[in-house]
């Protein structure tokens, strides 16, 4: 069972739960007091603390939550020096036993060096941190294009259904650029008007799919002529 609710400006918090053992994980922990509050109205005992990165929005409530439910932090093995609290680095292909599921880590860098994918096939979702947004990525503060690229990859072959939990809600913004790529693909525009309708209701447009953001994203949708062309990139190619 995943929960989710909105966090500081534009961060999401997700609560992870596997019913038959009980066991409750919080994905990053942008706001320590709200993540309590969130697992006392559910009446929930926090066992794991999943960390995408590195980022203040993602670690800040790290050191308090693990203090009031002595929770296991774990997180990328390559910024484990820069992650409060951790108890296991983890790394690419490493299965994290979480009750009756297998967690799946998935090494997502770009956005930073260390970044993990949680991918939790029983729930068919996964967790991608600030690597994929709806119809954008994060941005590369610390790795290169052709990380992101191939992290963005990595995830877009995972099945369609995959429900993807990205950590902010920028979509609206990134619909803005995304429609300037690629102004012709009607998926795009029907999802930017879905997206439209639920943040008039102050709605969550996440989580998203792998499928839709398949054919939406253009960041996922890098090598489509009709981006290349439009970015004047169909001749010489990168
Ligand atoms: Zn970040
Ligand atoms: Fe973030």
């Amino acid at each position: 069972m995943i929960s989710l609710f909105p966090c500081l400006n534009d961060n999401y918090g997700f609560l992870l739960v596997e019913p038959d053992s009980g066991l409750c994980a919080t994905i990053d922990t942008p706001d320590g007091a709200e993540i309590d509050k969130q697992l006392q109205k559910r009446g929930l005992t926090l066992t794991h603390i999943l960390n995408t990165h590195h980022h203040f929005d993602h670690v800040g409530g790290n050191l308090f939550l693990k203090e009031k439910y002595g929770a296991t932090i774990v997180g990328p093995k390559r910024d484990a020096a820069r992650i409060p609290g951790i108890d296991i680095g983890l790394a690419d292909g490493d299965i994290l036993p979480f009750g009756a599921y297998d967690i799946q880590v998935m090494d997502t860098p770009g956005h930073t060096l260390g970044h993990c994918a949680y991918y939790v096939p029983d729930e068919a979702s996964v967790f991608v941190g600030d690597t994929i947004f709806v119809m954008g990525c994060g941005r590369l503060f610390e790795g290169t294009p052709a990380q992101m690229f191939d992290s963005m990859a990595k995830l877009a072959a995972l099945p369609k259904d995959t429900k993807i939990y990205c950590a902010h809600e920028y979509t609206l913004s990134n619909a803005a650029f995304a429609v300037t790529v690629e102004p012709d693909n009607q998926d795009l525009h029907r999802a930017i008007s879905m997206a439209k309708t639920l943040r008039d209701k102050n709605q969550p447009t996440v989580p998203t799919t792998i499928g839709t953001e398949l054919k939406t994203n253009p960041f996922m949708r890098a090598e489509t002529a009709a981006i290349l062309s439009n970015i004047r990139m169909d001749k010489d190619r990168f």
